[in-house]
């Protein structure tokens, strides 16, 4: 499932070959895609229009188009963006350079809303805290955000108010690099390791963006290298890189879970 550094890297090839360009034809094959709304209204609403830009708020692709309205994609388990023919295409824009951009959906869980402007910003606001790379994301805000919950620190992190675009493989990257134990209660966290968790987030995020995100093999993110480096993500037995006590796997918040029980308390 992408997280905030494998949208990061599908809206920057979006961006390269949709901002400034206007969308000649739209097709949108999948009903699922945009539903409740009817696929033909929606292709019928990006044809004709030139795109602005093409950002990004937590897992979200945000699509601004010259005429005020705002494509909000969400890739959710395995949605991606394709300039060349692929399977699975459920939608594909022409552009009036003669781009062809398909989107492709294997498990089809992906959607696509077309919404007004002030419509997408709420949108986005009532499903989402500060961007974790963004001076928002402060200790302050992390600290108001897990103070008083007994949930482990794992789940609160994974809630997209708390951290927009953290999912599962990032939070236990940025676990492991606070040296926190991801069952541990998020209310219980003191100041400075709620600190050392804010830390741990941003760096675990930079990396795997400097490293176009993870590629776990099934093609959908190909041409990813963070899944080379990561620390306790899917690595069960192996030393930890820091101290080398073999990697364990645990559950927290109903997901698979890796932690080092050596260094992370
Ligand atoms: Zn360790």
């Amino acid at each position: 499932m992408p997280e905030l550094p494998e949208v990061e890297t599908e809206r920057g090839r979006l961006a390269a070959r949709l901002e400034g360009r206007r969308i000649d034809t739209a097709r949108i094959d999948d009903p699922r895609l945009t539903r409740p709304d009817e696929p033909a209204w929606i292709a019928a609403g990006l044809s004709g229009e030139h795109v602005d830009a093409v950002e990004r708020r937590g897992k979200y692709l945000v699509v601004r188009l010259a005429g005020g309205q705002v494509l909000v994609v969400h890739l959710r388990m395995t949605g991606s963006f394709r300039y060349e023919p692929a399977s699975h295409e459920r939608a594909v824009l022409e552009l009036d350079d003669g781009t062809r951009i398909a989107y492709r959906d294997v498990r089809r869980f992906g959607t696509w809303l077309l919404l007004e402007q002030d419509d997408a910003e709420r949108h986005l606001a009532i499903r989402l805290g500060p961007e974790p790379l963004g001076r928002g994301f402060t200790a302050a805000h992390v600290a108001g955000r897990l103070a008083g919950r007994k949930a482990p620190v794992k789940a609160a992190i994974l809630d997209q108010r708390t951290v927009a675009g953290l999912g599962n493989i990032y939070a236990d990257e940025s676990l492991w690099d606070a040296r926190i134990h991801p069952l541990r209660p998020a209310g219980g966290l003191t100041a400075e390791e709620v600190a050392r968790l804010r830390e741990g987030i941003r760096r675990a995020l930079r990396v795997g963006i400097r490293r176009q995100g993870a590629d776990l093999g099934d093609g959908t993110y190909a041409g990813g290298r963070m899944q080379h480096e990561f620390r306790v993500y899917g690595r069960t037995g192996e030393p930890c890189d820091r101290c080398g006590t073999p990697i364990e796997k645990t559950r927290a918040g109903g997901r698979g879970t890796w932690y080092c029980p050596g260094c992370q308390s």
